[in-house]
């Protein structure tokens, strides 16, 4: 099942190029009696085993547009944490050794030995929104990963039994600002973290570990490898992930990216795709130039 929320907040199937309006099916979430106290994972993702039954009683008559005509937000609103693994495609770590003057030697060494970083949820949008970017003076680069949604609450799991607790799979960028600071910095800007254009659950990835991918900007290949170049599995990342924290329904993992990484400046577009995922378009917009108090 391709998951999405598009527009103005419709929950959406993805279903043979057509995204159908299947909102009615958002009535068997629960309602909080609490709703100040925090919540534990994204409400949507945390119900998705009901979530599903309702979505295909939705979908007989549900309206229905082109993917091309939808505005995608991302899949996943409100995540706990958006877990970034460094260093994980033996070819990126070649590039970043090779210029350290861009991708800076502040961390070296194994992924065991820098360990994962986390961006700022607030810095969370889909493909529709775009990317706007902070520092247009600065190196601001791409970086094409593979996302994976969890979809259970576990803490100190093993390999063997990781990748059941995913819900699906959507395409990540992990844009970042080059420069001295630290990752959870650079890497937090608003609209620095694109997940999208819709989630596929995992009953519809068979292997994902062995997905072709790429990412271009304005036409031209930057980055084009697969899956299966991970240093750092799948399981892995999940299991060393729940040793420091309990993995929450929603939180995201951008699971590494491989070698190609590059600059965008605005006007820019990036257009990507992972096999069996998706592809989407991506623009970069003007810079952020706000500079009062938005609320
Ligand atoms: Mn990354």
């Amino acid at each position: 099942m391709k998951i999405a929320i598009y527009d103005d907040g419709k929950l959406g199937l993805v279903q043979d190029g057509m995204v159908y309006d299947v909102s009615a099916a958002l009535s068997v979430l629960p309602v909080s009696d609490q709703p100040w106290l925090a919540a534990r994972g994204d409400l949507l993702i945390a119900n998705l085993e009901q979530l599903r039954p309702a979505i295909l009683a939705a979908l007989p008559g549900a309206a229905a547009k082109p993917v091309g005509a939808a505005r995608f937000l991302s899949p996943v609103q409100r995540p706990s944490k958006i877990i970034g693994v460094p260093v994980n495609y033996h070819e990126h770590v070649a590039e970043a050794e090779a210029d350290v003057a861009t991708f800076s030697d502040r961390f070296r060494g194994s992924i065991e030995q820098q360990g994962f970083f986390l961006k700022a949820v607030s810095a969370l949008v889909g493909p529709g929104e775009g990317i706007t970017l902070r520092f247009p003076d600065r190196r601001n680069d791409h970086e094409m990963e593979l996302g994976v949604v969890i979809g259970r609450e576990a803490s100190n799991i093993g390999v063997d039994e990781a990748l059941s607790i995913i819900a699906g799979y959507a395409i990540a960028l992990d844009m970042v600002v080059r420069g001295p600071e630290d990752r959870s910095l650079r890497k937090s800007g608003d609209s620095y973290a694109v997940l999208g254009p819709w989630l596929v659950t995992a009953d519809e990835v068979a292997d994902p570990e062995t997905l072709d991918f790429f990412l271009k900007v304005n036409g031209e290949t930057r980055q084009e490898s697969n899956t299966s170049r991970m240093i750092m599995k799948l399981a892995e990342q999940i299991s060393y992930a729940s040793r420091f924290y309990t993995l929450l329904p929603g939180d995201i993992i951008m699971t590494g990216t491989c070698e190609g990484v590059g600059p965008v400046t605005p006007g820019d577009t990036i257009t990507c795709a992972i096999e069996g995922i998706a592809d989407m378009t991506v623009a970069i917009h003007p810079a952020y130039a706000d500079q009062r108090i938005l609320k």
